[in-house]
């Protein structure tokens, strides 16, 4: 994968943003996949009760969830499955291997898992030798250019057909200049057809996991979870332990919600259910804790645990959808990714509260009514508290603190103010050092301030009597 180059999300949003034209095409393909959303989540007359329904059942398991941990363990075991805990990125990816060194494997297909690129575990698996190939299509796209997925659901967003075209040309020998989606997703798939067939060891994440049955399941769109799973005899499920649901009877509950909030579907093409591992094969499950569990005692943003992953905070954030998902040099970008990563590692990743205009939208669409905006501005007094913010923002906030805690010095600030916007020349503000300025338009200062209007019409209203 490309090491990543900053961690300061201005800095990688204004990259971005050189590439106007492709902004607005990344702005527009997504918010398409919101109106779809929209339209999908209104043909539903129940979609808010299914809403409330999924955040109370997530806040439960969530209260609960050592107690469900443990039902899940023994069920799943009874069934057959081996089940292991990590406690972090490091034992998971440990666990990981020493299956796959038990059974000399070499060649591993993995569908899509975003717990598995949380662990880094690609990179791992390929220092110690052994091919790892995703099998999503838009995982195998950026794979091949070795840049990480820049959003949850749809990994490559951020490329267009041309792009993809010429990364096949680079690295499957498709036809240069051949841009037809019909003919890249055919040869995709030959491609992967051969890694499916010579692969000894299948990798999924999960996406629900059921504490009554100790079964679990995962959601595609292609298949390829199955198809990775059903040759190779070894199958390991890598999941986050807040996966849990507590019973059969909630699934459709969120597989109804996930789909509609992910990509506007009824449903996902492929739910597969797997309940044990398959005759003489072995089925492993892989249970990370890797700083959620610090996360579940914070009554702040333990709500960030409901999360199904859905990615429908991303596609509707207009801060998201016009910085692109590499610029939150994380490997859950937007809104969610803004809360969840400053939680594990506030040093790198403090500018990403701000990485938000609070309008809300986020936590609108979220179909377990998670409160993004709120956590996100909760986070933002954390890192300002932890003494985070450079001083170029601390001390405009300090001197605005200062003057509207006074009304007669704000009031004397704002005649100059007005009187500044009346006459300044414009190159002060529209200048090249000012950043400020290069999307922006001063109002026009007003003939009267508010207090003067209200002034006014207080005394208007006296003389009238
Ligand atoms: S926070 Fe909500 S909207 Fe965002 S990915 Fe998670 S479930 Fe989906």
């Amino acid at each position: 994968m490309s090491a990543i180059k900053s961690y300061d999300h201005p800095t990688n949003a204004n990259q971005f943003n050189q590439d106007q034209d492709r902004t607005h095409w990344h702005d527009s393909s997504l918010w398409f996949i919101r109106e779809k959303r929209d339209r999908m989540s209104k043909s539903l007359p129940e979609w808010e009760t299914l809403r409330s329904c999924a955040s109370q059942i997530k806040a439960h398991t969530v209260s609960k969830l050592a107690d469900y941990l443990e039902e899940f363990e023994k069920n799943a075991t009874a069934r057959g499955v081996q089940v292991h805990w990590a406690k972090d990125a490091e034992e998971h990816n440990q666990i990981v291997l020493e299956i796959l060194r038990k059974h000399q494997a070499k060649r591993i297909v993995k569908s899509k898992s975003m717990l598995t690129e949380e662990c880094h575990l690609n990179p791992w698996l390929e220092k110690h030798g052994i091919e790892v190939v995703d099998t999503d299509l838009g995982e195998r796209i950026v794979q091949l250019r070795q840049e990480p997925p820049s959003h949850i659901v749809m990994p490559a967003i951020h490329l267009k057909k041309e792009d993809v075209s010429n990364t096949f040309h680079e690295h499957l020998q498709t036809e240069k200049g051949n841009n037809d989606p019909n003919y890249l997703t055919e040869s995709a798939r030959q491609h992967l057809r051969q890694k499916f067939c010579q692969a000894d060891v299948g990798i999924t994440g999960v996406n629900f996991a059921i504490a009554e049955t100790g079964g679990f399941v995962v959601c595609t769109n292609e298949g390829n979870a199955d198809l990775g799973v059903s040759l190779p005899k070894v199958h390991i499920a890598c999941m986050g332990i807040e996966k849990l649901i507590p019973k059969a009877d909630h699934l459709s509950i969120f597989l109804r919600l996930l789909a509609r909030s992910a990509t506007g579907q009824p449903i996902t093409t492929y739910s597969s259910h797997f309940h044990g591992p398959v005759e003489g094969g072995e089925l492993h499950i892989v249970l990370v804790d890797n700083g959620r569990s610090k996360i579940m005692n914070s009554d702040d943003y333990r709500n960030s645990l409901k999360c199904i992953r859905c990615g429908a905070c991303m596609n509707t954030c207009p801060v998201y959808r016009r910085s692109g998902g590499h610029s939150y040099a994380a490997t859950v970008p937007g809104p969610i990714g803004s809360i969840l990563n400053p939680l594990r590692d506030a040093k790198h990743h403090k500018t990403l509260p701000f990485a938000c205009t609070l309008c809300g939208s986020c936590s609108d669409v979220c179909p377990v009514k998670i409160n993004l905006h709120e956590q996100l501005l909760t986070l933002r007094t954390e890192v300002k508290n932890q003494k985070q913010l450079p001083m170029s923002k601390t001390l405009p906030m300090r001197i605005a603190s200062y003057v509207f805690q006074r009304p007669k010095l704000y009031a004397w600030l704002g005649g100059i103010g007005k009187f500044f916007l009346r006459t300044m020349p414009r190159f002060l503000i529209y200048n090249p050092l000012n950043p400020w300025g290069r999307h922006r338009e001063m109002p026009e200062a007003p003939p009267e301030s508010f207090r003067q209007q209200y002034a006014q019409r207080a005394k208007k209203k006296s003389d009238d009597r």
